[in-house]
């Protein structure tokens, strides 16, 4: 049995993105509407997808689109766990399937770097977007110090591939990087997902 959540996830996604009609705002509403009813329910996240690392948050490339349009990423958090002050550099949309987030954005300022906002903590089910119109940089953390948290991401990019910046908190110096995936391997979409 394939996992039909999602490999429809991955064939609707390969269809926006074949859109030539469609700016930023539009691709980012049908986006939204995939990623929430891909996060709904949390029965197809494949276990291998979902492990995580004493020390650092895992990122597990889903599916990448061959010609780089888009990517799908499972984010797994540790107790604790948290990224740097990061930016995108292309749109996102990110899905809360397991546990909660909290999502803090920032802004670069003379100073460095500022919060840009309110923290935003993120539950199952909703769906937040990053991106350099809206806003790109943020940190995320895992709201839970016991328990593991899960989100899921999906980029209008090769999310692994892309040149990006993380930011010093306190001088906001900024450093390049390409985050790259922690798998090697990636799930089978056409095998019943095992999982929780
Ligand atoms: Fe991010």
């Amino acid at each position: 049995m394939p996992n039909e959540k999602l490999l429809m996830t991955v064939a609707s996604l390969s269809r926006l993105v074949e859109r030539q009609d469609l700016h930023e705002p539009q691709v980012l509403e049908q986006a939204k509407e995939l990623i929430a009813s891909l996060v709904a329910k949390d029965d197809w996240l494949p276990e291998d997808m979902a492990r995580p690392d004493p020390q650092y948050y895992r990122q597990y490339l889903l599916y990448g689109d061959p010609l780089d349009r888009f990517s799908l990423v499972s984010f797994v958090w540790g107790p604790g766990q948290k990224t740097p002050i990061h930016d995108h550099t292309v749109w996102g949309v990110i899905g809360m399937l397991r546990g909660a987030e909290v999502d803090q954005p920032f802004r670069i300022s003379e100073h460095g770097v500022e919060a840009a906002g309110p923290e935003k903590t993120l539950r199952p089910g909703e769906v937040a977007c990053v991106s350099p119109t809206l806003g790109d940089i943020h940190r995320v953390s895992n709201l839970y110090d016991d328990q593991v948290s899960i989100s899921i991401h999906l980029y209008g990019g090769n999310i692994g591939r892309i040149q990006r910046s993380v930011y010093d908190p306190t001088t906001g110096e900024r450093k390049q990087f390409i985050s790259g995936y922690s798998n090697i391997t990636t799930p089978n979409l056409w095998c019943t997902p095992v999982s929780v």
